[in-house]
């Protein structure tokens, strides 16, 4: 799918909206704070913007973000969890705006934490931002995956293979998927007006997944920390535009 320039506005708004949800969830983040004050921050943002959430009633999901922490991966359901010292914690949000989709997500750290969920979150981030530097006209879509895995593997971390990134517009997923690893073949030329949403999510230990009984949160089988990172970029003339770009 290749945005207008038109629809690419309406994104930018969108992508906006979500980068304040991430700089107002990030500050927000503190010992004693529960997963559903987050989820509040989010709502608060998404209402005083004219926004609508993407996330909640989606399949059912009840929360306006994801709140997953530690050995979680993703699609954490805001609740009664209290954050204690030494947690990391990732947060996966989304905004609509005239119809159009924005979609980030980080992981930070609650108070101080170990070295090595600090350099799981770092590399995480790196990885997302080096394969958001292959989003340029004419490379092929799976460089990014590629670019992922080289970063996380290289730091001696594994990339979660059964959730991926996927294109974003008028929904928030759309065709095409955006895996975090080299799937075997390059897969389609990005072309200026594709939109994406990539997003890494990256393990200390084992790659393997397992959901909960809620039927959403997805933990690492073997209980190792995880992280997860996401942007929406544009492919455009001037190269990778990250429309949900936040001090995060
Ligand atoms: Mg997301
Ligand atoms: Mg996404």
């Amino acid at each position: 799918m290749r945005r207008t320039p038109a629809e690419l506005d309406k994104m930018r708004k969108a992508g906006r909206v979500v980068a304040e949800i991430l700089e107002r969830t990030r500050a927000a983040i503190k010992p004693g704070v529960t997963t559903l004050d987050l989820d509040l921050v989010s709502r608060e943002v998404i209402e005083r913007r004219g926004a609508r959430s993407n996330f909640l009633n989606y399949h059912g999901f009840p929360a306006t973000i994801c709140t997953s922490p530690n050995d979680m991966i993703v699609h954490g359901i805001p609740g009664s969890y209290v954050l204690q010292e030494g947690d990391i914690i990732s947060i996966d949000c989304g905004a609509i705006i005239e119809g159009y989709h924005g979609d980030a997500a980080y992981t930070a750290p609650v108070g101080t934490v170990s070295d090595a969920a600090t350099r799981l979150m770092e590399v995480t981030r790196q990885s997302l931002w080096s394969s958001i530097d292959q989003l340029h006209e004419g490379n092929r879509l799976h460089e990014v995956g590629r670019a992922v895995q080289l970063v996380a593997e290289k730091a001696g971390f594994s990339v979660v293979r059964n959730y991926v990134g996927h294109g974003i517009g008028t929904a928030m997923h759309e065709q095409p998927s955006v895996p975090n690893y080299w799937p075997g073949t390059p897969g389609p030329k990005l072309k200026v007006g594709n939109v994406f949403a990539v997003e890494p999510m990256v393990n200390i230990g084992s790659p393997d997944t397992v959901e909960l009984a809620d039927g959403w949160s997805v933990v690492t089988r073997d209980g190792s920390l995880s992280a997860h990172f996401e942007h929406t970029i544009a492919v455009t003339e001037e190269g990778p535009e990250v429309f949900t770009r936040a001090d995060v």
